[in-house]
C-alpha cells in the first residue's frame, strides 16, 4: 500500500535513501535544495513525509499546512529547525540521528591530544612562516599519561577504548555509574578528574548544569603544564578563563572545536563580532581552534542517511517511534508474514483522560493480542495488535476509532 504515499526529500538526501524508500514502494520527489516557508506552505499539503538538514525550516505555518504528514526526518544531528512542540501537537513525530559520528568525534580528540602533545599546530604555523624550529623541550609522547574523560556517553566511551589502544591511562567522570570499559576507572567527582589528569576532555550535553562547567575555579584544579579538549558544546567552558589559564601557562595548549556562538555558514568570519574573546583565543600559541569539525565526516554522513531512512521506514510500515525527539517511544515486535488477519491499530492522540477506555471499548470485541501506550507532554500513543480481523472489521474499527475523543490521527 505503499505507493500512496508521497515522500519529499530536501537538502540533497543521499541517492541510497532515495533507492531504499523507492524500493519499498514510496513515490519519492528529491531536490538537492531547501525550501522556503512559502515553497512548503504551498507544497507540504501532498507530503505524508519528509526528509530535511538543517537548511529548511518547519515552522508552526509549514505544520499548520501539512494536513497529510504522518513524520519528519531530520537527516542530521540538531533538530532546532522544526518546531518540535506543534509537531507532537499534530501527531507528527520527528526523527534524527544523534550518535552516527560518535566515533568521528572521538578520532578528532586522539588526533588533537597527539597535536597539543607534540606541538606540531604551532610547528606548522612556524615552518608556514619560513621559521625552522626543531625543539624537544615540552613536547611529550602519550604512552603513559591520564586522560581525563568528562561525560562517558556514546562519545566518551569510545574514545576510552582509542586512548587506552595508545597507552594511556583513562580516568572518567560522569554523573550517572557506567561499567567501564577495558581498564578505565570512573572517579567520584569531577575534581578528582581534573587534578589527576594530565588531558582533560569534554563531553557532555549542554545543559544548565553543564554550562561554564569548567570555570576559573576548575581550570586552577587542573594540573600545572595539562590540556583542555572541547568538543562538546562552546557553553561547557568559560573561555575568558581559559584565556587565563593558557596566557599564565598553567594550562600548557588547548584544542577547542566548539563555541558558544557559531557562523550560520562558512566563509562567514569568525572574529569578536561574534565572540568578544575571538582574537584573544586566536592569537595564544598551541590552541587548535576548530570549526565544529569533529563529527564531520563521509562516514557519519552515511550513517546519518542509513539511520533516518530507518527510523522513516520503521515508523511508515510498523508505526514504531522507538528514538524520535518530540514523542511518546512505543513499538511492538513486528507482525509476521505467517500472521495473516491480524491488523496493528496505531493511534495519537491527546493525553487527557479518558481516550484509552474509548478506544478499549472499540477493540473489546476482539483478541487484543499486544498492546503497549505512552505519553510524552500533551501527546499520547497507542499501540495495539489484533487478531482475526477482516477487511470489513478494519474499516469498522477506523470508523470507530476516528470517533473517539481527542483522536489526532489512527
Ligand atoms: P551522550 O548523551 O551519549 O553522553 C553524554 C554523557 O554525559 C552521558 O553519559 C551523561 O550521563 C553525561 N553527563 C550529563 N550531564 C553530566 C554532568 N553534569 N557531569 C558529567 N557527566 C554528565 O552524548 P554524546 O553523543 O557522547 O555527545 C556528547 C556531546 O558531544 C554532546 O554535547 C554533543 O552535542 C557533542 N557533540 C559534538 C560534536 C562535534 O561535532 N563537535 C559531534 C557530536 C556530538
Amino acid at each position: 500500500e505503499n505507493e500512496d504515499l508521497k515522500l519529499l526529500l530536501l537538502e540533497n538526501i543521499s541517492q541510497d535513501a532515495v533507492k531504499a524508500f523507492r524500493a519499498q514502494g514510496f513515490h519519492v520527489d528529491h531536490s538537492t535544495k531547501a525550501m522556503s516557508e512559502d515553497e512548503l506552505v504551498e507544497k507540504i499539503g501532498s507530503y505524508h513525509a519528509i526528509g530535511i538538514r538543517s537548511k529548511t525550516k518547519i515552522t508552526e505555518r509549514v505544520i499548520k499546512s501539512a494536513s497529510k504528514l504522518l513524520v519528519i526526518g531530520c537527516f542530521c544531528i540538531g533538530t532546532n529547525q522544526v518546531d518540535l512542540i506543534t509537531a507532537a501537537k499534530a501527531g507528527i513525530p520527528v526523527f534524527n540521528s544523534p550518535f552516527s559520528n560518535s566515533r568521528s568525534v572521538a578520532e578528532l580528540v586522539i588526533s588533537e591530544i597527539v597535536a597539543l602533545s607534540r606541538q606540531y599546530f604551532e610547528r606548522g604555523w612556524e615552518m608556514r612562516n619560513a621559521i625552522w624550529n626543531k625543539q624537544s623541550k615540552g613536547c611529550w609522547e602519550v604512552r603513559g599519561k591520564t586522560l581525563g574523560i568528562v561525560g562517558y556517553g556514546h562519545i566518551g566511551s569510545q574514545l576510552s577504548v582509542l586512548a587506552e589502544a595508545f597507552g594511556m591511562r583513562v580516568l572518567f567522570y560522569d554523573v550517572v555509574n557506567i561499567m567501564p570499559l577495558g581498564s578505565a576507572r570512573q572517579v567520584e567527582s569531577l575534581e578528582t578528574l581534573l587534578s589527576e589528569a594530565d588531558f582533560v576532555t569534554l563531553h557532555v550535553p549542554e545543559l544548565p548544569e553543564t554550562t561554564n562547567m569548567i570555570s576559573a575555579e576548575q581550570l586552577a584544579q587542573m594540573k600545572s603544564g595539562s590540556y583542555l579538549i572541547n568538543n562538546a558544546r562552546g557553553r561547557v567552558v568559560d573561555i575568558p578563563a581559559l584565556i587565563d589559564a593558557l596566557r599564565s601557562k598553567h594550562l600548557a595548549g588547548a584544542a577547542i572545536d566548539v563555541y558558544p556562538a557559531e557562523p550560520s555558514s562558512n566563509g562567514a568570519p569568525f572574529d569578536n563580532s561574534l565572540n568578544k574573546w575571538a582574537s584573544a583565543l586566536q592569537s595564544l600559541p598551541n590552541v587548535i581552534l576548530t570549526p565544529h569539525i569533529g563529527g564531520s565526516t563521509e562516514e557519519a554522513q552515511t550513517m546519518i542517511g542509513e539511520e533516518v531512512s530507518a527510523a522513516l521506514s520503521r515508523y511508515l510500515n510498523y508505526g514504531a517511534t522507538v528514538g524520535a525527539v518530540n514523542f511518546p517511544e512505543v513499538d511492538l515486535r513486528a507482525i509476521t508474514a505467517e500472521q495473516g488477519g491480524h491488523v496493528r491499530i496505531c493511534h495519537v492522540h491527546n493525553n487527557i483522560p479518558g481516550v484509552l477506555r474509548q478506544v478499549n471499548e472499540v477493540l473489546s470485541p476482539y483478541n487484543v493480542e499486544k498492546q503497549y501506550s505512552d505519553s510524552k507532554g500533551d501527546t499520547a500513543y497507542l499501540m495495539a495488535d489484533i487478531a482475526d480481523v477482516s477487511p470489513h472489521d478494519i474499516n469498522k474499527l477506523r470508523e470507530l476509532i476516528s470517533r473517539t475523543n481527542a483522536n489526532i490521527l489512527t
